[in-house]
């Protein structure tokens, strides 16, 4: 059962190779012997070139060069550089939202919402590159001041998870860039051409401004790659997006050469369900954050917890939105529910299911292939809904798939427990029409999560505000707000001009 055709491996491979060209990727030099395909058809977008683990030193050492030069130019002037990559980005939202769905099958509004995402934090880097503000502080010597100022890093190492291909790169580069580092990307091995052609973009804005072109360079290859940008003692700040199994492996090998990292990692998010809540609007943010992406955002909502009052309703509605849901090829207007990245993903969802049957629960919709015609090798699945009698084992993992576990609780403490007895700590939910339960949620014996909304799903977060997670997340935060930190050192000045020589805390030491 279909809902579209799917197009053939011809016309995608094309679609993304004309999508890359038009930002300026040399197809060819990209190519390789390197498998490639696509989610959407199961089929090869054509191969390309891996670099080895052995390149990785020659690009910290150009990288470490133009970071010399870059971090004099004043930070404004970086910013402008930030403001052109956004308005070439403006002009190729198009191509590059192609290239995010051929690559890891989005639907065409969340592929080129990511690339508005892009384009907001070059929007919000370009306003910070005049408020890298440091602060002054009183002394407690007389004619003395305090001081804090804020410096480059150096060189940042930024890999990438394959579900937001190019967003991550663009929060840490953005923000990175203006802040006076070089950036060198280890993106996902699932999309190289995203890659290149950010890239590309980039690298245009910073050959025009005649900035050095090693102020962002890519280095596309698997996980040995990422081993040895972690493991290069000139790379200042590893920020690494993935798996917590991924964070588990670079985290302490970046703390072993006392190297700074900024982990975004896994996540298990919830939403409560207050007796109280617009059932409505309830609803719609559930499928969104719950079936959008088919399920593959870190912030995926992937367990509700409902009042015992409102779980039955809650569940038969979630039922009847969810036989609905349209699925197949995400490039074509109305679908909602593009593929699974890959089969392993698919094996892992059907594991999951299996092992939730086993822990008592009950698939009440979904979880079944979705055979799409002329496309056996691609992975569509309808988004499952699964009444659980317990938060058991299987409920306290992520299985990186559409599945939505569905709990019931009596009291509030009750519902704010099972949302924290996680070991991830990203995102989290609570809708209710009851401000007193919205406060507590919101205070320091609510939610444990980075992430904490009223009455809107635990994904499609704004880069306004600083996003991560914590415990096994992570920690690390990026985008908006003060995440900028992150990309600086900061140096606390002290400033004598009292002509005399006063020690602090009254030492004497008089010679
Ligand atoms: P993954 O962990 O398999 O791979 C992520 C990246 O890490 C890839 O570029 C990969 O090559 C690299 N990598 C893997 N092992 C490495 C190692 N030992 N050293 C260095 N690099 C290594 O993750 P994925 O399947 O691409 O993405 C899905 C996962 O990412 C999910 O767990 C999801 O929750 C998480 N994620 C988290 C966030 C967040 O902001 N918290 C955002 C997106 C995705």
């Amino acid at each position: 059962m279909s809902r579209t055709q799917i197009p053939s491996a011809q016309t995608l491979q094309q679609l993304a190779h004309e999508a890359a060209r038009r930002c300026g990727v040399d197809v060819a030099a990209v190519s390789g012997d390197r498998p490639h395909r696509s989610p959407v058809n199961g089929e090869s977008l054509g191969g390309v070139r891996w670099s080895e683990a052995t390149e990785i030193d020659a690009a910290v050492q150009r990288s470490r060069e133009a970071f010399l030069q870059w971090r004099t130019v004043p930070a404004p002037q970086r910013g402008a550089v930030i403001k052109r990559f956004g308005e070439l980005l403006r002009e190729h939202k198009a191509d590059l939202g192609t290239l995010v769905s051929l690559e890891v099958g989005k639907i065409t509004s969340e592929a080129q919402g990511e690339v508005q995402e892009m384009i907001d934090i070059c929007d919000f880097a370009v306003g910070l590159s005049r408020q890298l503000y440091g602060s002054t502080s009183v002394s407690e010597r007389p004619g003395h001041r305090l001081m804090e100022t804020w410096h480059p890093l150096g060189v940042v190492g930024v890999i990438s998870a394959f579900n937001f291909p190019v967003a991550v790169w663009s929060w840490n580069t953005a923000i990175a860039l203006v802040c006076g580092d070089t950036v060198i990307w280890k993106p996902s091995e699932q999309a190289p051409l995203c890659a290149h052609a950010s890239a590309a973009l980039l690298g245009r804005a910073l050959e025009e401004a005649g900035a050095p072109a090693a102020v962002s360079q890519v280095v596309v290859g698997g996980p040995e790659v990422g081993e040895a940008l972690v493991d290069h003692t000139g790379v200042a700040l590893v920020s690494a997006t993935g798996s917590t199994r991924m964070g588990r492996a670079v985290g302490p090998r970046v703390a072993n050469r006392f190297g700074r990292s900024l982990l975004e990692l896994g996540g298990n998010n919830a939403a409560i369900v207050s007796p109280t809540a617009d059932l409505d609007l309830t609803l719609r943010g559930i499928v969104f954050a719950a079936a959008g992406t088919a399920g593959q955002r870190c912030t995926t909502m992937r367990r509700v917890i409902a009042h015992s009052s409102v779980v039955d309703e809650l569940t038969e509605r979630l039922t009847e939105a969810y036989a609905r849901l349209p699925i197949g090829n995400p490039l074509e207007d109305g679908t909602l529910v593009g593929p699974l990245v890959h089969g392993d993903a698919h094996d892992a969802m059907q594991a999951a299911l299996k092992q939730a049957t086993a822990e008592g629960g009950t698939v009440v919709v979904g979880g079944e292939r979705v055979l799409a015609d002329g496309a056996e090798d691609a992975y569509y699945v309808r988004p499952a809904v699964v009444r659980m009698p317990a938060q058991s084992d299987i409920v306290t993992r992520e299985t990186f798939a559409p599945i939505l576990y569905v709990l019931s609780y009596d009291r509030f403490e009750e519902a704010i427990a099972l949302n924290n007895d996680v070991p991830q700590g990203l995102s989290s939910s609570l809708f209710t029409r009851d401000q007193a339960e919205s406060e507590i949620f919101l205070s320091a014996e609510g939610s444990d999560c980075g992430i904490v909304n009223i009455n809107i799903g635990t994904s499609g977060a704004e880069i306004g505000g600083a996003f991560g997670g914590e415990k096994e997340t992570g920690g690390g935060r990026e985008s908006g707000s003060d995440a900028w930190r992150a990309y600086m050192r900061r140096a606390t000045n002290t400033i004598n001009y009292s002509g005399e020589l006063p020690l602090a805390q009254g030492v004497d030491f008089s010679v």
